[in-house]
């Protein structure tokens, strides 16, 4: 299989790597401890053709592939992981499932405001009784008039406490037949807000409660029978998973391998022993290895030009696991400076710790890719 990148994307990715060191780099540890989303630095990203990179350009998008988008991932994660965070907002997340499925007065409506950082959009599927079993929503949409009354608990969500708008996934009817997902604009009466609160990494998010919350049809993104789509749309969210983690993994272990020809202890530097050398040994395979799984996952693709199940599955778990080991690998090599919040690597390490959690779990990751393994489904239902 072919995937080596061709000079556009070389190219592309060298002048994203310049940008990143100049302007990104410094002050990347300050906003890792910010805690809050930083519009302005949206914007900027914007104005460098960062946003939208898969959007076409008749949407007001950049017209690029997915490895254009996961070169920008990864060389922005390398210099600042906050302004990463933002690359995927802003192309994987829930505005590639907009963008890939709204209706012509839908995207007049919101993809303007969502490619300049006017308009940030979360994404609400996990419930407090439905997480790695999605399909098991209990939030209701129910016909009333001209629209839906929409009731239910979202939690967890990424950025539920600056979104503008949700795309939240709803239940029209029984089964998984009956999923769907609707649009809903921070304001409408009947959504209200949760005490906000944070995951290790400091991120800050609330849950969604849906009270009666009456939509209008217009606002109905993809109806009964739109959960296979929204979850294919969803593979692509989750290779920008793996490409953060990729990156932060990547960067501590460079932050790592720099401390380690530099620092002395018993008089010699500590590449010197081999007990670190081999934890360095085993990183670089399991980065490399990952970054191959991506690639082929990003240019393998389905007929309808999304990345498949089992190649999204293996580069995730892949990536989730190398990008973890090589943070804690990292911290334990700094000993008190790696743990203390002095650099990014204490961070780095607690980032991707949450990227084995989010998005598929590597448990569910595992689930799926034994299912190829075995060539047959395994219902993880109770019979
Ligand atoms: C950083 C972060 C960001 C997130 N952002 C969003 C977001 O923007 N929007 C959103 O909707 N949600 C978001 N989530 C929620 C995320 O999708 C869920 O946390 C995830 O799906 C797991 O669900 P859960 O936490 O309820 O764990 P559970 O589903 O209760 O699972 C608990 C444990 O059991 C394991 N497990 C469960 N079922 C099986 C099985 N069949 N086989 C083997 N092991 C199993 C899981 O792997 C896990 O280790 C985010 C979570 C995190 C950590």
């Amino acid at each position: 299989m072919d995937f080596t990148l061709t000079p556009e994307h070389r190219e592309f990715a060298e002048a994203v790597r310049s940008f990143a060191a100049a302007k990104l780099a410094p002050g990347a540890l300050e906003r890792a401890h910010q805690h809050s989303l930083d519009r302005g630095l949206y914007k900027v990203l914007a104005n460098q053709g960062l946003i939208g990179i898969t959007i076409p350009e008749e949407q007001g998008g950049q017209g690029g592939d997915l490895m254009s988008a996961v070169q920008a991932i990864y060389e922005v994660g390398l210099h600042c992981p906050t302004s990463a965070d933002i690359i995927q907002a802003g192309n994987f997340g829930a505005i590639r499932t907009f963008a890939q499925y709204a209706n012509d007065e839908q995207r007049e409506r919101f993809l303007p405001g969502l490619l300049s950082g006017e308009t940030i959009i979360g994404l609400g599927m996990t419930e407090p009784g439905a997480g790695s079993a999605v399909t098991e929503l209990t939030t209701t949409a129910k016909e009333d008039g001209d629209g839906y009354l929409i009731n239910g608990t979202k939690i967890f969500g990424t950025h539920s406490v600056d979104a503008d708008v949700f795309l939240i996934y709803v239940r029209f009817g029984p089964g998984t037949g009956g999923i769907g997902s609707v649009l809903i604009e921070r304001g409408t009466e009947g959504l209200n807000f949760g005490q906000p609160t944070e995951f290790m990494s400091g991120e800050k998010w609330c849950q969604l409660y849906f009270d009666n919350c009456w939509i209008p049809k217009e606002n109905v993104l993809l109806g009964e029978g739109g959960f296979k789509k929204q979850i294919s749309g969803f593979n692509v969210e989750r290779l920008g998973n793996s490409t953060r983690a990729l990156a932060l993994g990547r960067y501590a272990f460079t932050v790592a391998r720099d401390y380690a020809l530099t620092r002395e202890q018993f008089g010699r530097p500590l590449c010197e022993f081999q007990g670190l050398q081999w934890k360095f040994a085993d990183c670089a395979v399991e980065l490399d290895s990952a970054q191959m799984l991506l690639y082929r996952a990003v240019t393998d693709l389905d007929e309808g030009g999304l990345p498949t199940a089992y190649n999204t599955a293996s580069a995730k778990l892949a990536a989730n696991r190398a990008g973890f080991h090589a943070a804690n690998e990292a911290v334990q090599v700094m000993g008190g400076t790696g743990y203390s919040q002095e650099s990014l690597v204490e961070y780095c390490f607690r980032r991707t710790r949450g990227w084995m959690i989010a998005g598929g779990s590597i448990e569910i990751l595992q689930n799926r890719i034994a299912e190829n393994v075995f060539g047959r489904r395994f219902d993880q239902r109770k019979g």
